[in-house]
């Protein structure tokens, strides 16, 4: 993708602290931490959205995201780990690569996501949604 900032970080077309790269990732340092020695995990093939991505790219995402996490344990001291990944601009996403955030934390560390919990009308609706999800399984 000519026009996708992380495959030009890929291709080396622009500068990025290089984490961990092998031939099937890349690991950087986000830019804009939310905590910092925050990073991003990405394939160095363009695919997006998750749904769209091959199982065996996630489990290699979703491996190296496990090993980041405990570097950033024992090699910064974080005290926890956040790992996230947004899909389309509803979530959030700004970059359409598919990449996981790898984010430490530590204890006081001040960050508090906007994480404000919802009701449900009642049981029915709750249920009504999970066999929704469940005819698509
Ligand atoms: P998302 O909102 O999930 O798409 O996250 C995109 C992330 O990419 C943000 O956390 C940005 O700070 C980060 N980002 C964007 N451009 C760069 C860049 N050139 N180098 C490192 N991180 C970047
Ligand atoms: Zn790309």
């Amino acid at each position: 993708m000519s026009d996708c900032i992380f495959c030009k970080i890929v291709e080396k077309e622009i500068p990025a602290t290089i984490v961990h790269e092998d031939d099937d990732v890349l690991v950087f340092m986000d830019i804009g931490p939310i905590i910092k020695g925050h990073a991003l995990v990405i394939p160095k093939k363009h695919y997006d959205p998750v749904t769209e991505t091959p199982d065996h790219v996630i489990n290699k995402l979703f491996l190296t995201a496990k090993k980041i996490a405990a570097a950033q344990m024992n090699g910064l001291g974080a005290d926890g780990v956040n790992i996230m990944q947004n899909n389309g601009k509803a979530s959030g996403q700004e970059v359409p690569h598919i990449h996981v955030h790898v984010i430490p934390r530590f204890d006081g560390d001040g960050h508090h996501w906007n994480w404000n919990p919802k009701k449900y009308d009642d049981f029915d609706e709750m249920a009504e949604l999970a066999h929704k999800l469940r005819k698509q399984l």
